[in-house]
Formats: C-alpha cells, sequence, structure tokens
C-alpha cells in the first residue's frame, strides 16, 4: 500500500510552487464553469488516446506529488484476459462528485436513502472546513474480464484567486473493486474514492477534478476527468466563553478541566456542525457542588438546574457578547449527560455528541424525535417515519473517512443511538450560529422593544411550582441588553408595576432550558426586567389559586465601599492581590456580591465570582487579560436592588502563553488506527494563539501542519513524539508533546 502522510498545509500562502495541471484546459473548457460533464448515469466511452496524454506525473510535479502505483503487479497480470478480448461494452467513466463536509444530499443510481427534492449537493459548503469528496466511478466490463482495483486522484485549484497552482487533495482510502456504479453503495465508504481537501483551501472558488484508473490487461484504463465549481459559505465562528468546573461533593473532587480538553470535546462539533471553528474568549474556573443525580425539580433536576442557573448569570454578568459552556471530568455522579439552553450548556469531557446538542440547545434548537424524548421538534422532517430522528441522508466523518448510514445513524440533537447530523440540523444550525451572542445581537437588543439606550435591567432567576408558587432564586441589577434567548412559550407571564398599580412592563415566560417542560413540578426561569425608573413592584402571574404574586422592590439600594488597593498602581501588576469591601442594607435584606474585572476601562466586563457571602476575595492577576486599563469592580445586591463600586484604574501584565495538547475522544465504534487526532492550544488569559501560527510536529514524520485540531492520516509506523508550539504572546515560544504508538500494517 503506498505511504501517505497528510502533511497540512502551511496555514500562510505558500510562494513560489508552481504546478501545473497538465493540459486539462485543452479537454475541458473550464476556467469559472459549472462541469457536470458526466450527469449521474450517463456513460462516455474510454478514450485511451486521451488516457495516455493525460498520463501522469508531469515532469514539473514534486517527487512527493507523483503517482507511484505505475508498477505493475507481474502475478495479477497473469490472471488478466489479452486486450483482444475487450468488447465495446467495456465502459470506465464517474458517475459523479459528492461534496461532504458532514452532510450531503447525493442521489446516486444505486442509493436514494429518502425521497426529497433536493438536488445534488444542496446542502451548503462551509468556508474553512475540511471537504471530502467521495467520487463514484463506473466500471462496466464484460463478466469474464478481469481488471484491478480502481484507483483515483483529486486536484484542486482556487479560481477566484490568480495564480493558484492545482493541488493533490488526501488520499482517505487507496482504491476500490471495480463495479457499475448502480451498485455502489454509499453506506460503504469504500464503495467510493474518497479524498480529503483540507480546511485551508476550503473556500472561495474551488474547481476539482476528478479522474480514475484500472489496469486492464497490463495497461492503465483511464476515465475522463470530471470537474466540478465548489463555492463556499462564510459562517462565522462560534463564540464560546469556557468554563471548566471544580467539582467538590461528598469526597469526590475533580479538577477542572483545562481548556485543551474544551477544543479536543468540541472537535466532534467541527465534525457535525456547519461552522470551520470555535472562538474560545475566556477561560476560568468556576465551583459547583450540586448533586448531579437529583432528578426532581424539573427539567434536568436540582443540581443540573442549579449549575444552569449559575451559567446564566455568568452570561447576563458578561454582557451576553458570547455562549457560556461549561465542561466537567468525568467521573462525577449524574443521572444525565449534559443540560442546556438559553445560550449555555454544560456537559463532560468527551462527550463530543452531547456538548454538540447542549450547545445547540443553548442556541434554540429542539430535540430531534424518537426514544422517549421530550419536546420533539415539530418541524423534524419525517426522514423514514415521524418518530425517528434517523439523519435522513449519509454523513462522513472528514478526518476518519467513516460513513454514518440514515438506516441507523440519528441526529445528535435526540436520544437515539449513533449520532450524527442531519442536513435539516446542520442547514438551521447556520442560522443559528448566524444569530448567536455576539456584540452585534448586543446592540441589536438594545434597540429592541424602544429600549435604544442602554438599560439597567434586573437578571432574575426564579422558579415557579405547579401550583404558582413563586421563588426567587438570585438577582442582580446592571446596565446591559435585554434577553433575546429563545424559548418554549408558558401560560406564566411577569409584570411591572408602578406605585398605582398601573403596568409599566409585561412579558410572557419562556422555558430556556431545553429539557423543562409545563408538566415539570417546577419551572425555572431566567429573566431580564428593565428597572424602569418609576418601578414599585414585580407581579408574577403564574396561575396560583390565590392569584398573582407579588414582590415589592425595595427603594433603597444596598451601599457597597471598597478598600483602597494595596499596592502602588503606577506598576504593572501580576499575581494575586486582595480585594476587601462593606457593605450595608436594610434591617432584614441579605446582601451578597459579584466581582467583576475589565482590562479596557470598563467597555467590557467579566465576572470573577458571583453571590460571594464574604466581603473579600483575593483575585489572581495571573488569570486574566492583561491591560494598562484595569478595573475591579463589586457588584452588591439584595436580589432585587444592587449597587456597584469600582477600584481606580491599574496595569496588569500580559501572562505567556502555555501550549496543551489534549487526544481528541474517539467514537466507540471507530475502528481507524491510521487516524490520529490531537487538539492542542496555546492558552494564555490574553486569548489562545492564533491558530495559523500553531504549528505540528512529529519525531518521524517531521512538519505535520498548523491549527489547534491535527488530522494525521498514515502517520510511519513506529513511536512518534507529536509536538505543538506556539508564540507565547511575550516574545518567546511555548510547546507541549504527546507520544503516541502508531501500528504497522498487520
Ligand atoms: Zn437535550
Amino acid at each position: 500500500m503506498e505511504k501517505q502522510i497528510e502533511r497540512q498545509p502551511a496555514c500562510k500562502p505558500e510562494v513560489g510552487i508552481e504546478k501545473q495541471f497538465l493540459r486539462t484546459t485543452e479537454f475541458f473548457n473550464l476556467e469559472g464553469v459549472a462541469l457536470d460533464i458526466v450527469p449521474p448515469g450517463a456513460v462516455e466511452p474510454l478514450d485511451t488516446e486521451a488516457a495516455a496524454t493525460l498520463d501522469m506525473p508531469p515532469s514539473t510535479l514534486t517527487k512527493a506529488e507523483t503517482i507511484e502505483n505505475n508498477a505493475v503487479d507481474s502475478e495479477a497480470l497473469s490472471y488478466i484476459i489479452p486486450p483482444t478480448i475487450l468488447t465495446p461494452t467495456f465502459i470506465f467513466n464517474i458517475e459523479g462528485m459528492e461534496a461532504t463536509q458532514a452532510t450531503q444530499f447525493y442521489t446516486s443510481s444505486h442509493s436514494r436513502p429518502a425521497s426529497h427534492d433536493e438536488t445534488d449537493n444542496a446542502v451548503p459548503l462551509i468556508e474553512r472546513k475540511h471537504l471530502v469528496i467521495r467520487v463514484f466511478p463506473n466500471l462496466v466490463k464484460p463478466w469474464r474480464q478481469a481488471a484491478g482495483a480502481i484507483q483515483g486522484e483529486v486536484w484542486f485549484k482556487r479560481t477566484d484567486v490568480a495564480g493558484q497552482p492545482y493541488r493533490k487533495a488526501i488520499v482517505l482510502n487507496g482504491s476500490t473493486a471495480g463495479r457499475r456504479a448502480a451498485t455502489i453503495d454509499r453506506g460503504n465508504a469504500n464503495h467510493t474514492l474518497n479524498f480529503r481537501i483540507p480546511d485551508f483551501y476550503a473556500r472561495g472558488k474551488l474547481v476539482v477534478y476528478s479522474r480514475c484508473k484500472v489496469l486492464v490487461a497490463g495497461q492503465w484504463k483511464y476515465t475522463p476527468w470530471l470537474g466540478r465549481l465548489l463555492s463556499f459559505v462564510r459562517v462565522p465562528v462560534v463564540r464560546i466563553r469556557a468554563h471548566g468546573v471544580h467539582y467538590h461533593r461528598n469526597g469526590i473532587l475533580k479538577a477542572a478541566p483545562p481548556l485543551s480538553d474544551f477544543i479536543a470535546t468540541s472537535v466532534y462539533l467541527r465534525k457535525t456542525w456547519p461552522m470551520s471553528r470555535f472562538n474560545f474568549l475566556s477561560y476560568d474556573v468556576i465551583h459547583f457542588a450540586g448533586d448531579l443525580t437529583n432528578t426532581a425539580g424539573g427539567g434536568c433536576g436540582q443540581g443540573w438546574n442549579a449549575l444552569w442557573r449559575q451559567l446564566r448569570a455568568l452570561y447576563n454578568a458578561s454582557g451576553q457578547d458570547a455562549n457560556h459552556y461549561a465542561l466537567m471530568k468525568k467521573g462525577i455522579p449524574t443521572t444525565y449527560g449534559g443540560c442546556g439552553g438559553g445560550n449555555v450548556g454544560a456537559s463532560f469531557v468527551g462527550d463530543g455528541s452531547i456538548m454538540a446538542q447542549e450547545l445547540g440547545h443553548a442556541l434554540g434548537r429542539s430535540h430531534a424525535p424518537g426514544c422517549d424524548v421530550g419536546g420533539p421538534d415539530p418541524s423534524y422532517p419525517h426522514y423514514t417515519h415521524p418518530q425517528s430522528a434517523a439523519i435522513g441522508e449519509f454523513g462522513m466523518d472528514y478526518a476518519t473517512g467513516k460513513v454514518y448510514t440514515p438506516s441507523n445513524s440519528n441526529d445528535f440533537m435526540g436520544y437515539c443511538g449513533n449520532p450524527w447530523v442531519s442536513p435539516c440540523t446542520y442547514r438551521a444550525l447556520i442560522s443559528d450560529i448566524n444569530h448567536q451572542p455576539s456584540p452585534i445581537t448586543v446592540e441589536a437588543s438594545r434597540c429592541a422593544k424602544n429600549l435604544c439606550h442602554s438599560q439597567e435591567h434586573l437578571y432574575l432567576d426564579f422558579g415557579v411550582s405547579s401550583n404558582g408558587d413563586v421563588d426567587l432564586q438570585s438577582g442582580f441589577s446592571m446596565e446591559g441588553p435585554g434577553d433575546n434567548s429563545n424559548g418554549g412559550p408558558t401560560k406564566h407571564s411577569i409584570e411591572l408595576q408602578d406605585g398605582q398599580g398601573r403596568v409599566l412592563w409585561a412579558k410572557r415566560l419562556v422555558l430556556k432550558e431545553a429539557h423543562q417542560s409545563h408538566d415539570d413540578s417546577h419551572t425555572w426561569y431566567s429573566e431580564a426586567i428593565p428597572m424602569l425608573s418609576e418601578v414599585a413592584r414585580l407581579v408574577f402571574k403564574c396561575g396560583h389559586a390565590d392569584g398573582p404574586t407579588i414582590i415589592d422592590i425595595p427603594k433603597k439600594a444596598p451601599t457597597v465601599n471598597i478598600e483602597a488597593l494595596k499596592f502602588d498602581i503606577s506598576e504593572a501588576q501580576s499575581g494575586t492581590v486582595p480585594l476587601k469591601w462593606t457593605t450595608q442594607c436594610g434591617k432584614d435584606e441579605q446582601v451578597t456580591s459579584i466581582v467583576r474585572y475589565t482590562n479596557d476601562g470598563g467597555e467590557t466586563w467579566r465576572p470573577l465570582v458571583m453571590a460571594l457571602g464574604e466581603t473579600e476575595y483575593k483575585v489572581n492577576l495571573d488569570q486574566l487579560p492583561s491591560g494598562k486599563n484595569c478595573k475591579l469592580q463589586v457588584m452588591a445586591s439584595t436580589l432585587l436592588r444592587t449597587t456597584m463600586a469600582e477600584t481606580e484604574m491599574f496595569a496588569v501584565s500580559r501572562t505567556p502563553a502555555q501550549a496543551m495538547i489534549s487526544p481528541v475522544p474517539q467514537d466507540g465504534q471507530t475502528q481507524q488506527s491510521e487516524v490520529v487526532e490531537l487538539a492542542g492550544c496555546a492558552y494564555s488569559p490574553d486569548g489562545c494563539a492564533d491558530e495559523d501560527d500553531c504549528r505540528w510536529n512529529s519525531s518521524l514524520d517531521g512538519d505535520l501542519g498548523c491549527g489547534e485540531y491535527l488530522i494525521a492520516n498514515n502517520l510511519t509506523p513506529g513511536e512518534h513524539v507529536i509536538s505543538f508550539s506556539a508564540p507565547d504572546g511575550v516574545g518567546g515560544s511555548t510547546h507541549a508533546e504527546y507520544t503516541v504508538q502508531v501500528l504497522g500494517q498487520g
């Protein structure tokens, strides 16, 4: 078998490499033209003369790109029937090409998985996402005529940028047995020839050519070239504020997983979501001690609900500019694998498909039906029958080349097994990602409901029992956006009234956390309530037999004073600094505090600790982004009223980035020993190193490419020390190593 080490491209455009794609332009008038030269089902006679002219390799190709398999197996030859027996019924061409990044519509002459009106390749291709080209060769020959295995090649070139050379796609499977296209099973990865075009090249307009060859009677016979012009859709990076959960309860202690675990776990989403990559805007550690096995209290149960509320409070306290996601290490007792909705979610390290679902909930996706799932999405297509979460089309893992088959694979938004993604969820997520929380959506929400100015909102978390009792959990108010999160409507509503009982504002409550139901013992809400100046009371209309629940809003807010900082503010600071403050409130009130930090003079704030009962906190500046305009803030809250105080401005020095590597968890069914997938990042509180500056290297095979995610196909057998290196942000570099044993072909 030929050895092909995938070398991911340098992430800066290469210069000075000129490779000619030999003379194809003479055969096809191609540039800028969509080339369905051979429509599915059509056949063209073999043009041996053309094939001979097109034979590889041209002299201008480098050695690494030459085709090495021109050698003829003499034993195989002895079985081959002499060319004189070749009859006119010999047909060898390509039925079509499927361009897939996760899922795709393609109607081969054999596989028609579901009845639909979709055209081939109708699922949009996403910019900078790895792309698999499945080539469907069609070989028709007399029954007694022997032929070798079919091999192929795929070449591609960007046509929207001048002077780009043709490049050869990475081979995912080497060869396939010759057969009529009408017998190709899309569910079998090895019935087609599969190639990968690295994410770096998946952008703009890409012309892709394929050709196959087969050895017949000692001679290579070639198909005509088949070309397509592909274009890509730009989808924003998915914005995440990552929270590693430090868990401590009843003697079970699990330290917070590092950011590299987020990157490794989210590789499943890189593959199945219509996106190229994540932007982890921040990483911090949160503390949690809830009981995740307690299923009482509705939704995901009391423990998960508490974690969800904690994340919602963090989401609100940081200005709603990104999704918030928490990961925990495995080994914490739990009933469920995750929980999510309302732009936040949580799950465990390594559970990529669960993260895909919870983050889908966070962006407003409901469940795919079937397998006793709660709240199924009524608009999910009936690919097979109404109660099925079947993915409806063939899926493809671009790293391993594994095919997901509609008959036994189900959408990750549901509870059924062997999860992958359906075209329905995939296309819907494109829109969801475009509307994800970001500074742009925050700006837009300010102008919703005639609040075109910065408005103080009360961010209130509360529960409502099935008999209408209201249970206030936590709250704080600050200037910030209203709430744009999606959710299912309920019969419950909330009103703001002035002192005379006039309604100032009202809102129907929605269930933002996706696993809640109207039939639960409790429903949980996290709302942004505008604190209009005349406000006097909150009125909850939640179906209580005694009528609405009225809660007066105290006229007076608590007071808070921060002690002067104990360091010389003229010097850049690092390490741990103590922050102390005092609070005062009414006789029967209780104050909790939130500590926030800014490094841009108060433009953006990041919560460091929520709902603190104490009045001091040790701030570790080494875990915070640097800057000259840094301040700390204490928000003291009596639930319905909040006051804040800030320190003077000071400078914080930059913490060097540190490289780390995590192995990408393998699906239990993946038996691909040839693909090594690793996730790495060079984390600093000032942000991770730019993906394009991160490099992977193997002690045996040398440079493996760049990025935070490595796919290494066909590494040389032996022990590889794989290193990941990146700039540390302060003039040096940082690197991490991971040892992997690659077993030889057995
Ligand atoms: Zn769910």
